[in-house]
């Protein structure tokens, strides 16, 4: 890889060859892609970008670690639409707000964005299985792109994962262990087994190739708003690979001269399970939690990636900010509503956290921002039906339906 100078531990500084199957320093630290920003900066420049056909996240070749010869994986992962929506930006009190919608990804998730990544890096790797834990997404998204590439996958998942995130997993013809216990102990579990099996690993926070596919929405943000940054970028935060990825991204495009500033970024987690904001919020390191909220997704009590992610929070001068279930829910109401776009509890918590900056005064009339929505709704019907409600149930009958709806203050007209 002649853009990739190293891999460096974000704990002690220690340098690795960038192999396709490194894990963490030995003093336990995550390691970090290192760029040889002058070569990419010689390879790649926006003119030969905006020529570029191609609409996945394999555009972004430069800026990623993968060799030049290895394939692009087969799945159509990123280039997700990111929609102007000037209605919410009104109702919630901004200049400009934009979504881009990271559930039109293959699986539905952004975790496509890690798990192709992890397909392409088990290809240099020579590996023919691949494992991970997750609490759902990053599960079904490796089954997908595994099965795509024609890889076995052994995936571990708490038994409360939903049911849309399993059937996937299943129908992907993923071995499935449904553990019962919590995150913590599904993570261990499937690290023994990797140990024990010698299974390509794509548990985040131990693979460090995963942020750098996961940095590519960031990519995708910059390149769609013509280079032009925003003053927010909201996104939702479990175990801190996702928001360590794009805050990478951003730092890249900023390093090699694509952008001249960078915006801040608003972590949103649930109140139920904010180990990481109540870290920036007093000040000081993480601890664990309670894994207490219905946003799945990221009812993260001992994050993986905690160390880069406080990092990027903190280096951005962002916003911490946690929102309750009812918050999550209501804002999933809204983004569906307004927009038509359809998220999951944890895919909709960024915008959930959008609102409240604003109802808390911190971001206000004259700020734009980017809410990255992380996960489709359809993973988790049963979330979106208490945000949403039922439907009228009556008999084949007009004058009911006329009644039915005037009773839920509708006039049928
Ligand atoms: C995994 C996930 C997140 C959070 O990503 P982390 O890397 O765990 O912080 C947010 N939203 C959805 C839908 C996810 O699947
Ligand atoms: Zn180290």
């Amino acid at each position: 890889m002649k853009n990739v100078k190293c891999a460096r531990c974000v704990r002690c500084g220690r340098e690795y060859e960038a192999r396709p199957d490194l894990t963490n320093c030995a003093c336990g630290g995550i390691l970090d892609i290192v760029y040889d920003y002058d070569c990419v900066k010689a390879a790649l420049t926006k003119e030969k970008l905006a020529a570029r056909a191609e609409r996945t996240m394999w555009r972004y070749r430069e800026l990623l670690p993968v060799e030049e010869n290895t394939p692009d994986t087969p799945l159509r992962v990123g280039w997700s639409p990111l929609y102007e929506e000037p209605r919410l930006a009104e109702l919630l009190g901004i200049k400009r707000l934009w979504v881009k919608d990271d559930g039109q990804n293959p699986t539905a998730s952004l975790k496509d964005r890690a798990s192709a990544m992890a397909v392409a890096k088990a290809w240099e790797a020579g590996a023919k299985t691949i494992a991970c834990s997750s609490t759902g997404n990053a599960a079904s998204s490796l089954a997908g792109n595994a099965a795509a590439a024609g890889l076995k996958t052994y995936i571990f998942v708490p038994d409360r994962a939903p049911k849309g995130k399993v059937a996937q997993l299943m129908m992907f013809g993923a071995n499935v262990i449904s553990v019962k216990g919590n995150y913590e102990e599904t993570f261990k579990m499937s690290a023994e087994a990797i140990d024990k099996y010698g299974w390509y690993n794509r548990n985040a926070a131990i693979n460090p190739y995963l942020s750098e596919g996961k940095k590519t929405v960031a990519l995708e943000i910059a390149e769609q708003l013509g280079w032009e940054m925003p003053d927010y970028l909201a996104i939702s935060v479990g175990d801190g690979c996702t928001i360590a990825g794009v805050w990478k991204g951003l730092k890249d495009l900023y390093a090699i001269g694509f952008i001249d500033r960078l915006p801040r970024l608003i972590s949103a987690q649930s109140t139920g399970c904010c180990p990481i904001n109540r870290a920036i919020q007093e000040g000081k390191d993480w601890e664990p939690m309670e894994e207490n909220t219905i946003a799945d997704s990221i009812s993260v009590g001992v994050p993986r990636n905690a160390d880069k992610a406080l990092m990027a929070i903190r280096e951005s001068n962002g916003l911490a900010i946690c929102v309750t279930d009812e918050e999550i829910l209501a804002a999933a109401r809204l983004l569906g509503r307004t927009c038509g776009v359809f998220g999951e509890p944890a895919g909709v918590t960024g915008t959930a956290a959008v609102k409240k900056a604003v109802e808390l005064g911190l971001i206000g009339r004259e700020d734009t921002v980017v809410s990255v929505v992380t996960g489709n709704g359809l993973k988790d019907v049963a979330n979106a039906i208490k945000a949403a409600g039922e439907p009228l149930h009556i008999e084949p009958d007009l004058e009911l339906m006329v009644r039915g709806f005037a009773d839920r203050g509708v006039t049928v007209e």
